[in-house]
Formats: C-alpha cells, structure tokens, sequence
C-alpha cells in the first residue's frame, strides 16, 4: 500500500503511542481528583501542556486540550466572538474548513451575525487588501486558515494578522494543516487564537489543542466541572494531551529539513504527473512561489475523467488518495474550495489530492505517477 492521504489523517507513531501507554494503564488518575493517582496525571498534563506551549511559544496557561480541530475551530469562533462586545460581525475566507463555515454560520443564524467571506484568487489566495477593507470597527472576530486542506494554499496570517491587531480585532487561525509543515510561532503569526488536532500529527484522533491569549475573552461552548480553566470542562484527555504534546515537539524537531526534503520531492511528482498526463491541471498556487503551498500537498483535476472513479483505479494498484477532502462525511456536492478558486463544476469533480508523508520515498511517488497515468487513459476511455 501507498499512503498519500496524510491531510485526511496519519497513523500514530511510536513513540507517542509508548508516552500514552503509561497514562492509559498503571498510571489512569483523573487530573481533578485529590490524591496520588490524581496529582501524577495532573503533572503530566501540566508537562504536556508546558510542551506545547514551547513548540507555540506562549504560556502554558494559553493551552486548551479540545478534542479535536473541529472542537478547537467551534470554541475559537464561537468562544471569541461570544465574549467580544464591541460587535457583531465576523470576517472568513471561501475556502475555510466546514469547522470554521459552520460555526461562522451558527453565529450568524442564532446570534445574528453580519458575516463577510472574502473570495480567492484563482491560487486559493485572499487578498490582504480586500481584508483590510473587509475589517470594520465593530468586527468582532476575523478567521482565516493557515494552510488550506484541499489544495494546500498559505495564507498570508502574519499580514492580516497585522491588519486586525491595528484595529484590536481578534484573529484566529485554523492551523490544522500547518502543523508539522509550518512554523507556528504564535508572536511570529500575530494571531490571537490557532487551532490544532492531533491526529493530522501522528497522535491519536480525538485530541486537539486551541491557543487562544490570555488577554482574550473565551466565552465556553462546553459547560460543567471548569476544567481547562473554564474554557474547556470535561475530564482530561491525558494520554491524548500528553501524545499530543510528544507527537508536535518531535514533529517541531524535523520541520524545517523534512518540509524541504518534501517539497522537492512533490515538485517532482507534479512535474512527472503533468508530463506524463498533459492534460492534467494542477490546482492551487503553482507559480515558483513554494512558500505559498503546504510542502506535502499536490492536487490536481483530471479533465474527461471522474475523481472517484480514479480513485477506484488507483486503489486497485494500493494507491490511497483522495477526491478532495476527505473532512465532509459522504459528500457528493462540489467542493467549496475548488468552485472558490473558479473551477468549474464538471472540472472539480475530477479531482484527486496526493497528500504527502514524512515516509513518502521517491520511488513511491514514481510508481504513483505511472499508475495516475494508467487509471487517466483507463477511466478517461471508459468517461469519453
Ligand atoms: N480544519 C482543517 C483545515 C482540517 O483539515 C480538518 C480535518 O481534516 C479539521 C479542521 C478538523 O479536524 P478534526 O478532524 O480533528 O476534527
């Protein structure tokens, strides 16, 4: 088997699986409770929490074990933007996670919410001109997301970011994507808020992290027993939180040569696929500006086929990929991202996305790119 759906998910590694064991068997304590047991699995919450807050650089007591990215976006935007006085209008991107959309909506539909969404351009890009225009003094929260999950687009965070800090807007960013890619230095992005989840990372799924500053409001989505200093009730995750926390240090501690190795090897890849199927349209920015697309993503539409029925063809050959994103449960509707970024609709279902490992060699991507080329003639003869 050939694994390039990294975006959709990542198995667990090692190492993290071997720093949740303890707390998932002898030492099982509830982080609450007053005696030994409790106080061990405090202190390694503590630890887990102080380790991710290094990889953010913030303070521990910015960090709120969610149990996911989706959590991580509904606390960030509905927290944020509940807590915040001085308005009610949101600012977004076209091409955001359902996480981010839906909540923007709920706040919209229930809160009553001015929401503006600002379109792309056809690389996925927002324009930080149109932003600066979109910003108003009483918006209440802007959300753009770091990297995109379909097509890979980065954002410009830190120039927005700069914008709203202008206007004390609060701004959060979905990072999900990012993380292990990107640097994430919080002061360096100037965001307020970013949200994380684990299992994009090598830790488990059902663990996440928001940040969000100490100086922000954060009005709770889950109300009960105050843990997590109120923003987040709800008996630790602290096996999760403690391989969360070991799963982003080690993907920290490689970033920056793995990020390199990655992108040269998707370079190829793309630059393989295109030649062997000229037709093929690689979506997202594809100028030389590398800086601007996430290191392990290559997506592409294959005009004359179908993206599922490739999809088949290459799973038949133990290739697994995506149509697209794999974040919508059974969604036959066109992507979002794509018709954002102009795409027609026949074009956008014919998409496929490769997502890139840290195990991703070379010679696997070959053997990929001349299966794409047998599925293309393969299904492309069957659709024409
Ligand atoms: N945000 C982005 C950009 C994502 O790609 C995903 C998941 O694919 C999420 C949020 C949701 O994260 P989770 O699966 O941890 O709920």
């Amino acid at each position: 088997m050939i694994f390039l759906d990294s975006a959709a998910t990542t198995p667990v590694r090692r190492e993290v699986l071997e720093a949740m064991w303890p707390l998932l068997t002898g030492d099982f304590g509830n982080p609450s409770s007053h005696h030994e047991l409790g106080e061990s699995a405090k202190r390694a919450l503590d630890g887990a929490r102080k380790s991710v807050a290094a990889v953010i650089g913030c303070r521990a007591s910015d960090v709120v074990f969610t149990s996911g990215g989706t959590e991580s976006d509904n606390l960030a935007i509905k927290g944020l933007a509940l807590a915040e006085p001085r308005g009610r209008h949101i600012v977004t991107s076209a091409i955001e996670h359902e996480a981010v959309l839906e909540s923007v909506d709920y706040l919209r539909r229930i809160h009553g919410f001015e929401v503006t969404v600002l379109p792309v351009d056809s690389a996925g890009l927002v324009d930080v001109q149109q932003a600066r225009e979109a910003l108003r003094p009483d918006t209440t929260l802007c959300t753009i997301m770091y990297a995109n999950n379909e097509v890979g687009v980065v954002q410009p965070i830190a120039a927005i970011a700069a914008l709203c800090r202008e206007l004390a807007i609060p701004m959060h960013t979905d990072a999900v994507q990012a993380a292990g890619w990107l640097p994430l230095n919080i002061a360096e992005l100037g965001v307020d808020a970013l949200s994380l989840s684990g299992h994009k990372l090598g830790a488990p799924k059902g663990i996440g992290v928001l940040i969000v500053k100490g100086r922000r409001g954060l009005e709770p989505v889950l109300h009960g027993g105050g843990q997590e200093r109120g923003k987040r009730s709800g008996t630790e995750n602290v096996a999760g939180a403690v391989g969360f926390a070991h799963a982003l240090t080690l993907a920290e501690s490689d970033r920056v040569d793995r990020a390199e190795r990655t992108t040269q090897l998707r370079n190829e890849f793309v630059a393989d696929v295109l030649t062997r199927v000229p037709q093929a349209i690689y979506t997202g920015p594809t100028d030389a500006a590398e800086s601007r697309r996430l290191p392990n993503n290559a997506s592409f539409c294959f005009p004359g086929t179908s993206g599922e029925s490739l999809l088949l063809e290459l799973g038949r050959a133990g290739i697994i990929c995506s149509a697209g994103s794999a974040c919508a449960v059974g969604s036959d509707e066109v992507s979002h991202v794509l018709s954002a970024l102009g795409i027609d609709d026949a074009i956008a279902q014919t998409a496929v996305r490769f997502s890139l490992s840290a195990d991703t060699t070379a010679e696997q991507l070959q053997a990929v790119a001349a299966e794409i080329e047998t599925a293309y003639r393969a299904v492309g003869s069957l659709s024409g």
